[in-house]
């Protein structure tokens, strides 16, 4: 049976000073993290945020790349785009930028398990480590179909 897993599988580029980025399809920006792969609590600018609501963490998926070209661009009129809200007197949902398509959440469990081991290669990691850091990833995929599964089953 396929797993369903909610948006929480983002994937990270790499930025200087030893940082990844990843898109936040609720905020319509960037969010910056310490450049390791694993969950992480967003920095959600938007109230009511389903990244803070509904799931506990997110989890950055280490794609091994830079930030894609135009990204910072794209960042800052989404920050402009929040500000403007933060600015409004009467508080209307907020419509985030759309999400671009290297920022999409990733929703293959092979494929992100594949970005993990080859990330944990790439650290020279023992062969004992990568496994460890297969379980983690795999452990952290199984929360969060579960936390999903019973988020779904109490609004049904
Ligand atoms: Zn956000």
């Amino acid at each position: 049976m396929k797993q369903e897993i909610p948006p929480v599988m983002l994937p990270a580029y790499i930025v200087p000073c030893s940082q990844y980025a990843v898109w936040c399809s609720y905020c319509g920006c960037l969010h910056f993290h310490g450049a390791l792969p694993g969950g992480r609590i967003a920095h959600c600018q938007i109230a009511g945020s389903p990244y803070k609501r509904d799931f506990p963490e997110y989890y950055l998926v280490p794609t091994g790349k830079p930030l894609p070209d135009g990204a910072m661009k794209l960042h800052k009129q989404g920050m402009t785009k929040v500000r403007r809200h933060w600015r409004l007197k009467h508080y209307k949902p907020y419509v985030p930028l759309p999400v671009p398509e290297w920022g999409r959440p990733l929703y293959q469990r092979d494929y992100c398990e594949g970005l993990m081991v080859t990330w944990a290669h790439e650290q020279g990691l023992t062969p004992e480590e990568v496994e460890d850091t297969k379980r983690y990833f795999h452990r952290s995929w199984d929360e969060f179909a579960a936390r999903w599964k019973g988020t779904k089953e109490a609004r049904t």
